[in-house]
């Protein structure tokens, strides 16, 4: 069984087909152009799909679509989002349904994610499984003997967004001291700027990759902004680990290819402060799908709501 996959950010699409086992037959990836309209992205969607039909001499049974939130999975309704203007509604299933004829379903793409790691990736085989992506955000998914956790009404909880500091920066999202405001891609760029000798502003644009590359070579600076961040890190997994105590937590997304850098201090502060639950139960890897995890979870989706609705 071959499953359509559609994976939408706020830059790129990517369209992939995908086998039952979880293997990427063939894959699309091209720019969203959010601005040119919800219709024309459908087209382009459904024409990179019979293209790769054709090439792989195969025919999809079904399309699971992952998208950047919020979104409503159980209505399969994109809510508003400021990368995806004039997409709000229900037109991006009905526009894949309408024109292939196939069932389309479709999740929040750090949702996803986890379905795809804990069913064909770094979570096999766990009871309790917790995906972390951290990039130019923090996101991610819990899943219960392979099965997605909820909130109400099928709400994606933001795990990004818990509070580690009340008086920390402001988030993007309006609050103050998220884990994504402190731990974060851009929270490391900014934390160097911070620490810098007022006078002295750094010669080129500063990102993440930059300080951790700054941090490598021994910049005193950029190892003191590593090391703040790596202890960010660390407050929100142990939180997680005391509130869930997870087999597994698999950490993936842009900025944990830098994880070797940032362990060190993250184990000291999972020890100090996950005093009541047995902590050392936990194991923390690293994802293992990337970069295609949130395709595979899109499929990954669509093979859920199959097995749901035939038992
Ligand atoms: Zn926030």
């Amino acid at each position: 069984m071959i499953v359509a996959a559609v994976d939408i950010g706020g830059t790129k699409i990517s369209a992939g087909l995908v086998t039952q086992e979880g293997r990427l037959l063939d894959r699309r990836v091209m720019p969203t152009q959010a601005d040119q309209g919800l219709d024309r992205a459908v087209e382009r969607i459904v024409q990179a799909l019979d293209q790769m039909s054709q090439t792989t001499e195969s025919r999809p049974v079904g399309i699971g679509v992952s998208c950047t939130g919020p979104v409503d999975p159980e209505k399969g309704v994109l809510g508003p989002n400021q990368f995806l203007p004039g997409w709000e509604g229900p037109g991006l299933l009905a526009g894949l349904s309408g024109a292939t004829g196939l069932s389309a379903v479709l999740e929040n793409d750090a949702s996803a994610a986890a379905l795809a790691e804990g069913h064909w990736g770094s979570g096999r085989g766990c009871h309790s499984f917790l995906y972390v992506t951290v990039s130019t955000g923090i996101g991610g998914g819990q899943l219960l003997d392979g099965a997605l956790y909820t909130g109400a009404g099928g709400a994606h909880p933001e795990i990004g967004h818990h509070v580690i500091d009340p008086h920390g920066p402001i988030c993007q999202c309006g609050a103050r001291g998220c884990w994504e405001s402190l731990a974060a891609g851009p929270a490391l760029a900014r934390r160097y700027l911070e620490l810098l000798p007022q006078g002295k502003p750094p010669l080129e644009p500063v990102d993440a990759r930059t300080v951790f590359h700054l941090a490598k070579s021994g910049d005193e600076i950029a190892r003191q902004a590593v090391s703040e961040m790596g202890f960010y890190l660390g407050l929100g997994l142990a939180n997680l680990i005391s509130i869930f105590v997870p087999d597994r937590i698999a950490l993936g997304g842009g900025v944990m290819r830098a994880w070797p850098q940032l362990e060190t201090a993250v184990w000291p502060v999972i020890q100090a402060n996950c005093r009541l639950v047995p902590a050392h139960r936990t194991q923390i890897v690293l994802a293992q799908l990337e970069p295609d995890t949130c395709l595979l979870g899109a499929a990954q989706t669509w093979l859920q709501r199959q097995s749901i609705q035939g038992e």
